[in-house]
């Protein structure tokens, strides 16, 4: 009899951890997370009251789930271009010297009943706190600042702030910046890490092979931003990783789209239904894309847990290799003034010479 418990009791635990599991790949990742993010505010500009509230709300997220405030307290507030907004920062101390920061945003481009920044970025956010639930206790050989920034829409305000305001022994650690961006609505998830290859971003990419992740290929890095004829803006740097490439940080973007159809590619479909700030609804985003948008959350979830927990993680993120005066745009409008002056004074060049002949 006491056989037949214990095998009732170890077949139990078995099946409990196996949907445990199993919960991750489910078609309704976190849906009704993001339906009461969405559906709490849903007007969550730079600088609104929504705003203040979903970082109100972020903060007692982070405390349900036993997470400290990395700095004095959760929020960090700041102005920008006078807009007050504020970062919700957390901390996962593992006693390591070395920092992972795990990075969405929560502002968001607000229309009424059109937009309520259901992709951009309720499904960042929602998939970052299901990775702090699951990363909380992991003891890992790094320390995990979860933050959810403020005012990116206008101009990665929060980001930047943050950054500014690190303490160096933190800044100087930080060995991977993993930014969430507008993760479900999109036929394929992208990443991107930088540019030039990296040894950390090689390492990223052998581990991607197993995920139905797409490295974002050079061919499709811009976007239709540009300055004076150079695209800096180009979509793997849309977002608050950018602020973190500047310093010379390594980082790791995702986002969902459909890059083939489409010439910025951000959220479209193979139909060219057009998921941008005017659409991003709840409804349009289901109506869309479905159970896809929910897998593409899990997708990124699944990914960044497996990265993370894999062995050499922190010893293969430690190099920095990125060169931040190549990405900042004084450098690049310099050089495209140059270039113009050149083109401009070899042209007349040839035409005196071409007139000289005749
Ligand atoms: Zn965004």
């Amino acid at each position: 009899m006491k056989k037949i418990i214990l095998f009732f009791i170890v077949g139990l635990t078995i099946f409990i951890n196996l949907s445990g599991n199993l919960s991750f790949s489910k078609l309704s990742f976190c849906e009704e997370e993001l339906t009461t993010f969405v559906d709490s505010n849903s007007n969550r500009t730079a600088g609104s009251e929504g705003e203040k509230q979903t970082a109100n709300y972020l903060e007692e997220k982070l405390k349900e789930l036993s997470i400290s405030p990395l700095l004095e307290n959760y929020q960090q507030s700041f102005e920008y271009n006078k807009t007050s907004s504020q970062n919700v920062i957390g901390y996962v101390d593992n006693n390591a010297e070395n920092y992972v920061v795990i990075g969405a945003h929560y502002d968001n481009v607000y229309k009424l009943d059109v937009s309520s920044g259901t992709n951009d970025n309720a499904s960042g956010v929602v998939t970052s706190l299901n990775l702090a639930s699951t990363l909380k206790n992991s003891n890992l050989n790094f320390n995990i600042i979860f933050a959810y920034f403020g005012a990116e829409e206008i101009g990665l305000a929060g980001s930047n702030y943050f950054l500014d305001n690190l303490k160096s022994d933190i800044l100087d650690n930080i060995i991977l910046y993993i930014n969430l961006d507008s993760i479900g609505a999109g036929d394929y998830l992208y990443y991107y890490h930088y540019d030039a290859p990296t040894q950390y971003g090689n390492y990223i990419d052998n581990f991607a092979n197993d995920y139905m992740i797409t490295k974002l290929g050079t061919k499709r890095l811009y976007s239709n931003r540009n300055t004076l004829g150079i695209n800096y803006n180009h979509i793997g740097l849309n977002s608050d990783n950018a602020s973190f490439i500047k310093r010379g940080i390594n980082s790791l973007n995702f986002f969902a789209g459909n890059l083939d159809v489409a010439r910025l590619g951000f959220h479209e479909t193979e139909n060219n239904d057009t998921i941008m700030h005017n659409t991003d609804s709840l409804e349009t985003n289901t109506e869309v894309f479905g159970e896809r948008f929910y897998i593409n959350m899990a997708n990124v979830n699944n990914f960044v847990t497996d990265l993370l927990l894999s062995n050499d993680f922190a010893d293969a993120m430690k190099v920095r290799e990125i060169n931040p005066i190549l990405l900042t745009d004084w450098f690049l409008k310099v050089i495209a003034i140059i270039f113009v002056a050149l083109l401009a004074l070899g042209t007349v060049i040839f035409f005196k010479l071409k007139k000289s002949k005749i």
